[in-house]
C-alpha cells in the first residue's frame, strides 16, 4: 500500500534481506571511482563538500555535504546501480497527537505551486517509471523518498517532490479531505446526521483497531514520557480533530524547511545534476532558520514503573482469559553512538532470536504465552534505543512469574554469558546480509541511517560496517565479559525500566465508539446554525471538486515512447543432476549461492492438504538426522542466511482450470558453506525429526498468533483470496493454503490439548513430498562457483535417493508442460500441472464479521489466462481503474485507506478496499468503475498514463537472487512474457471498452465477493451472503 504505517519503517533496523532485486555491473565502479575524485572544502552549486569516503563493503563511495546557506545537509552515495534513490527527511517533533505531521504528509502531496492539480503524488504513478514511490511518517521524522532507473523521470520525480515538500498549496480543501472534517452522513442531504470524515482519521482508526499496534504505541509513549515520544505522531482518532488548518501550516513553516532536512541521493546518476536541480527548484528561495526541532535526551528515572492498558479482544481467540499481553521495556544508550548501537542490537539478538536464544528458552518453551510480545527486541528508531522482551498470549496469573523469569533470565546472562559459536552465528548473519545483492538497496540504506542521522549521528560511519565488526571482535577479545557487563549495565542496574501489562476489554470497541459519539457530540453542540450551513456547502464544495475533470497537464510525465521496446532476457541453462532437472542462472551474487527446489503436491492425498502450510512452517525446525532443533538453528545460522519452505500454488499460463501445486525450498549461504546448506537439506529430506509434541505445539502456537495478528494489516489479501475461492480450482487451493479458513484452522489447532493426531500427519506428508521423483532444482550462482555447485548438487541428489518413490497422482487429470519449451521435441523434463474439468465456477459470497471498525472488501471476476489476447488489455484496465476511478471513489470520497482494482496471473480480475468506513457502498462503486470505462469516457493519455504504471512494474529490477525464478517457477519463457509486452503496448482505448463489456459487465462471468469487517446489518438481512 502507499504511504504506510510508519511502523514498518521503524522495523528496518539492518541492511534488509528481502527478496528483491538490482540490475547493476558489480565489475564496474565507475560512480564510486568518479565521487572519489570530489575534495573537501569544494564548492558545487551552494553546496561544500564536507568528506568523501570509499565504503569498499557495499562498493560506494559517499559524499557529505552542507547547504551553504541554510545549512541543509546532504549525503550522496555513488554505487553502481542504476535504481537510483532520492530522499528528503524532515526532523518533525510534535507534541500533540493530533497526528499534525502525519496529517502534513498527506497534505503536502495534494497540489504544489508549479504543480497545483490534486493530488500530484498519486498522478506521478502513472507517468512515471518510478521503482518506488512514498512518503512515511515516524516518530520523530518524516521521509518522502523515490526511486527510478531513468534518468529523465528522476529529475521529473525530483521536481515534484521537492515543490510538494517546500511548496505546497495546503488548501483547506485538502485539510479537510486528508485531515479530518465534519460533513453529512450523505453530503447532498443537508437532514443526514453530521459525522467524522477524513482520510488520516479513518486510517488511524483502521491502525488502532490491531492491538500490537496499540500496544506499541502506548509502550513508546510511556517509556519516553517527557518530550516528543509522548504522543502519537500518527495521530489519535479522538485527537485529530483538534488540529486546525492554521495549526497545520505553522507547523509545515516551521518544520519543512532546508534547515532542518536532510538529502540523501544514491545510485550511479550524476551528483552535480542533483544538486544544482535542488539548489535551482528550492534551496534558493530559503535562509536559514533555527528550527529548534531537537528531542532532548530522557531524563532517567530513579525507579522502574509499571502500567496497564486495554485492547479490543482477539476475534480468533476464544478464551479471552489467554489474551494478556505483558513486556519490560528499557531504556538504553543514544542511537548517534554507532559502536554502541551495533554491540546492543547484536546483544538483543543474542537475547532473543532462536531457540538457542536465553529468553526463548525461559519464555517461549515453557508456553506461559503463545508467543513474544509484539514489541521485542531492541528499537533503535528514538533518540536514545530501547530493548523490550516479553509475552503475549497469556493469563493473568501467569503475570508475576513472567516478570520473575526476565530478571533471573537477565541474573544468567551475566553469570553465563553467550557461547562463541551463538556470537560467530550473529556476525555470520551480518555477513551475509552485506554480499546480498537486493534491488532496493538505496531504500534500505536510507532507512538504516535515517533514525540515527535525524539525531544529527554520522551517517558514514554507520555505513563502515566491517571496521565495526573488527572493532566488536577486537573489544571482545580483550574483555571477553563485554557483552555481560553491558547486560549489567543496561539491564539489572537500569532504573529507567517500565512493565506495561495489556489485556482484553470486552467493552473496548463500545468505548471507543462512545468516545467517539461523545467527541462528535461536543463539535456538534458548538454549532450555530450559519456552522452547519456552512459544513453542508462545503460538503458539496468538495464533492464537487473531488467530480470535477482533473487537468494533470501541469505535471512532468514520461511518454510510451520512453519505454524499452523490448526486454532484456536472461539466459539459463537447463540440466540435470542425478536424474533431477535442474535450472542453471550464472548471476553476479557477489559470494552467494541460491539454491531452490520445487516438489510436487500432486500425490499428496486431500485430506493431508490443509496441514501443508504447517507442514511447511515446522520442517526446518524440528531437528533433523543427528541435530536436535536446537542444533539444526545454530547450524542454520551459521552456515545459510536462510533455509525456508512454502506452499505453492501455481495457475497455467494458458488454461484456467489447470494449475500446479507444491512447496518451494528456498535457501542461500555464502560460497563457502554450500557443502553444510546441502548436508542440512540431506538430513531434512532423510531424517527429518517428528517426535516431539511440545516442540510442534510452540511453533503452531506462534503460528497461530502471526497469522491472527495479520489480518488487520492484511485484510483485504484475504478478501480477494476469499472472493477468488470459487471460482477457479487454482482459488480454491489458494484458500486452503493461505486465506481465512487457513488461519482459523491454524487457530483451532494450537487449541488443541492434544496433538498426536496432527503431529501424525507431518511425516505422511513428507513422503509425497520430499521425493526426487517429484522435484526440480535452480541454482542462481557465479560463473566461477556454478560448476562446483553443481557438482554439489548433484551429490545432495545422490544423498536423498533413498526417498525417491514413485507415487501416483491423486487426481487422475495431469497436464504436462514441458520445462524448456525451446527444447527439441523429444519429451524432456516436465512440470506436472493438474487439472480438473468438472470444476464449476460459482457465485458465492462470503461476510466475516471482525471486531474492527474498517472493512476489507473484494469483489473477483473470472477472466482469461496470461497468454489470452485479452489478458494485456485486463492488466491495463485494472490500472487505469484503479488511477483514474476507484482512487477517487474509495479513497478520497469514501474515505477509505486505499482501493483499486488488479489482474493476477490465475485469470482473475479483482476489486478490492484497504481500511475502508464503507462496505456496500464500496461494492457499488466496483459497479460503477465498470460503467465508467464502458461509457468510454477517458482519453488516450489515460490509457498511456497506464500503461507507464503497468511496465514500471514490469520492468521492475531483478536482483541476481531471482534472475530466472518467473520461468524456474511459473514456467513463462522470456519469449512469452515479450509476446505479453508486445500486447501490452498495442492496447487502445477501444480493447479497453471492449474487455470491460465482455469480461466485467453483469452477469457476463462469474464472480465472487468477500467482506472483512464489523457487524452489517444490510448484509445480515441479504439471504445472498453467507456469514461466517
Ligand atoms: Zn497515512
Amino acid at each position: 500500500m502507499l504511504r504506510r504505517a510508519n511502523t514498518a519503517l521503524q522495523k528496518l533496523r539492518c541492511l534488509s534481506l528481502q527478496r528483491q532485486q538490482p540490475t547493476w555491473r558489480l565489475k564496474s565502479t565507475a560512480a564510486g571511482e568518479k565521487a572519489l575524485l570530489y575534495r573537501p572544502g569544494q564548492s558545487i552549486h551552494g553546496f561544500t563538500v564536507k568528506e568523501v569516503a570509499a565504503v569498499p563493503d557495499l562498493f560506494l563511495t559517499a559524499v557529505k555535504l552542507t547547504h551553504d546557506r541554510t545549512g541543509a545537509q546532504y549525503l550522496h552515495a555513488a554505487r553502481d546501480d542504476s535504481n537510483n534513490l532520492f530522499s528528503v527527511q524532515f526532523r518533525t517533533t510534535p507534541m500533540d497527537s493530533t497526528g499534525v505531521p502525519h496529517i502534513l504528509e498527506h497534505t503536502v502531496l495534494c497540489g504544489s505551486e508549479r504543480f497545483p492539480c490534486r493530488d500530484p503524488f498519486f498522478k506521478m504513478l502513472n507517468r512515471s517509471l518510478s521503482t518506488f514511490m512514498n512518503a512515511f511518517t515516524a516518530s520523530d521524522y518524516t521521509m518522502y523518498p523515490f526511486s527510478t532507473q531513468n534518468a529523465k523521470d528522476f529529475q521529473n520525480l525530483l521536481s515534484v517532490y521537492l515543490d510538494a515538500v517546500f511548496f505546497p498549496c495546503l488548501r483547506e480543501q485538502d485539510f479537510w479531505q486528508e485531515g479530518w472534517r465534519l460533513e453529512n452522513e450523505n453530503p447532498t442531504d443537508p437532514n443526514t446526521p453530521l459525522v467524522f470524515k477524513g482520510v488520516v482519521f479513518n486510517e488511524m482508526k483502521g491502525a488502532f483497531s490491531d492491538s500490537e499496534r496499540v500496544y506499541a504505541q502506548q509502550l513508546q509513549n510511556k517509556l519516553f514520557p517527557d518530550h516528543t515520544y509522548s504522543v502519537v505522531s500518527g495521530g489519535e482518532p479522538l485527537n485529530i480533530p483538534d488540529l486546525t488548518w492554521e495549526q497545520l501550516r505553522c507547523f509545515h513553516n516551521t518544520h519543512y524547511h532546508p534547515s532542518n532536512a536532510r538529502f540523501f541521493t544514491y545510485g550511479d546518476l550524476p551528483l552535480e545534476q542533483h544538486l544544482q536541480q535542488i539548489e535551482d527548484e528550492a534551496l534558493s528561495r530559503f535562509q536559514r532558520t533555527n528550527p529548534n526541532t531537537e528531542v532532548p535526551p530522557q531524563p532517567q528515572w530513579t525507579s522502574p514503573r509499571e502500567d496497564h492498558v486495554t485492547c479490543g479482544p482477539d476475534a480468533l481467540a476464544p478464551d479471552p482469559a489467554n489474551q494478556n499481553t505483558l513486556c519490560i521495556s528499557y531504556l538504553l544508550g543514544d542511537i548517534t553512538d554507532a559502536f554502541e548501537s551495533f554491540t546492543l542490537s547484536l546483544l538483543s539478538s543474542l537475547m532473543i532470536s532462536g531457540p538457542n536464544s536465553p529468553f526463548y528458552k525461559a519464555l517461549i518453551e515453557p508456553k506461559i504465552g503463545t508467543d513474544f510480545s509484539s514489541v521485542v527486541g531492541y528499537d533503535g528508531s528514538t533518540r536514545q534505543a530501547s530493548f523490550s522482551v516479553g509475552l503475549q498470549g497469556m493469563a493473568e496469573q501467569d503475570m508475576e512469574r513472567v516478570k520473575q523469569i526476565i530478571s533471573q533470565t537477565i541474573d544468567d546472562i551475566i553469570m553465563d554469558g553467550f557461547e562463541e559459536e551463538m556470537i560467530e552465528a550473529q556476525l555470520h548473519k551480518i555477513e551475509v546480509q552485506m554480499k546480498h545483492q537486493s534491488t532496493s538497496f538505496g531504500l534500505s540504506l536510507a532507512s538504516y541511517i535515517a533514525s540515527s542521522w535525524n539525531h544529527d549521528g554520522d551517517p558514514v560511519e554507520l555505513l563502515r560496517i566491517s571496521e565495526t565488526v573488527s572493532r566488536f571482535r577486537q573489544t571482545l577479545k580483550e574483555n571477553p565479559r563485554f557483552l555481560q557487563d553491558k547486560v549489567k549495565h543496561y539491564f539489572k542496574e537500569n532504573t529507567h525500566r517500565l512493565t506495561l501489562s495489556m489485556s482484553p476489554d470486552a467493552a473496548y470497541m463500545e468505548n471507543q465508539t462512545r468516545a467517539e459519539e461523545d467527541k462528535l457530540q461536543l463539535k456538534i453542540q458548538a454549532l450555530s446554525d450559519g456552522d452547519r450551513q456552512n459544513i453542508y456547502e462545503k460538503g458539496l464544495k468538495l464533492l464537487a471538486a473531488q467530480s470535477e475533470p482533473q487537468d494533470a497537464s501541469c505535471l512532468p510525465a514520461l511518454k510510451v515512447s520512453d519505454i524499452q521496446p523490448s526486454m532484456a532476457f536472461t539466459p539459463v541453462e537447463m540440466g540435470s543432476a542425478g536424474g533431477v532437472p535442474v535450472q542453471y542462472c550464472e548471476q553476479p551474487t557477489n559470494g552467494m549461492v541460491y539454491f531452490r527446489a520445487m516438489c510436487s503436491l500432486n500425490s499428496l492425498p486431500d485430506d493431508l492438504k490443509p496441514y501443508v502450510p504447517l507442514f511447511c512452517s515446522v520442517i526446518t525446525k524440528m531437528g533433523c538426522g543427528p541435530l536436535d532443533y536446537r542444533q539444526q538453528a545454530q547450524q542454520m545460522e551459521l552456515k545459510t542466511g536462510g533455509m525456508s519452505v512454502s506452499p505453492q500454488v501455481i495457475p497455467d499460463s494458458a488454461q484456467l482450470d489447470i494449475y500446479e501445486q507444491g512447496v518451494e525450498l528456498s535457501s542461500c549461504c555464502l560460497d563457502r558453506n554450500l557443502p553444510d546448506m546441502f548436508h542440512l537439506w540431506s538430513h531434512i529430506f532423510n531424517r527429518p525429526h517428528f517426535d516431539d509434541e511440545e516442540r510442534l505445539r510452540v511453533l503452531l502456537t506462534m503460528s497461530a498468533q502471526e497469522l491472527a495478528n495479520g489480518i488487520s494489516y492484511s485484510g483485504h489479501m484475504y478478501a480477494m483470496t476469499r472472493a477468488g475461492r470459487s471460482l477457479s480450482p487454482a482459488g480454491e487451493l489458494q484458500e486452503v493454503f493461505g486465506g481465512m479458513e487457513q488461519v482459523k484452522l491454524m487457530k483451532r489447532m494450537a487449541e488443541m490439548p492434544d496433538l498426536s493426531q496432527v503431529l501424525r500427519s507431518l511425516p505422511r506428508i513428507k513422503k509425497h513430498i520430499l521425493n526426487p521423483e517429484n522435484m526440480r532444482c535452480a541454482l542462481n550462482a557465479t560463473p566461477q562457483k556454478m560448476p562446483d555447485a553443481a557438482a554439489q548438487l548433484e551429490h545432495f541428489v545422490s544423498e536423498v535417493a533413498g526417498n525417491w518413490k514413485e507415487r501416483r497422482a491423486v487426481r487422475t487429470h495431469i497436464v504436462e508442460r514441458p520445462l524448456d519449451p525451446s527444447a527439441s521435441r523429444e519429451p524432456g523434463p516436465s512440470r506436472k500441472l493438474v487439472s480438473e474439468p468438472n470444476f464449476r465456477p460459482c457465485q458465492m459470497k462470503t461476510f466475516f464479521p471482525l471486531p474492527f471498525p474498517v472493512n476489507f472488501v473484494s469483489e473477483c471476476i473470472l477472466t482469461v489466462p496470461f497468454t489470452h489476447q485479452d489478458y494485456a488489455s485486463l492488466c491495463i484496465l485494472a490500472r487505469m481503474m484503479t488511477a483514474k476511478f476507484l482512487h477517487g471513489e474509495i479513497r478520497e470520497k469514501g474515505g477509505a485507506y486505499g482501493g483499486g482494482a488488479r489482474m493476477g496471473g490465475g485469470g482473475l480480475f479483482t476489486f478490492y478496499s484497504y481500511r475502508d468506513p464503507h462496505a456496500v457502498q464500496t461494492l457499488s462503486a466496483f459497479r460503477k468503475g465498470v460503467d465508467w470505462v464502458r461509457s468510454g469516457r477517458f482519453s488516450r493519455q489515460d490509457v498511456d498514463e497506464a500503461k507507464l504504471s503497468v511496465f514500471s512494474a514490469v520492468d521492475s529490477p531483478v536482483a541476481p537472487s531471482d534472475k530466472g525464478m518467473g520461468r524456474f517457477l511459473s514456467g513463462l519463457t522470456d519469449d512469452m512474457k515479450q509476446k505479453h509486452r508486445e500486447r501490452l503496448f498495442a492496447v487502445t482505448e477501444h480493447s479497453l471498452v471492449d474487455v470491460a463489456g465482455r469480461y466485467l459487465a453483469l452477469g457476463h462471468r462469474t464472480s465472487g465477493f468477500a467482506i472483512l469487517g464489523p457487524e452489517n446489518e444490510a448484509i445480515k438481512k441479504d439471504p445472498s451472503w453467507v456469514v461466517k
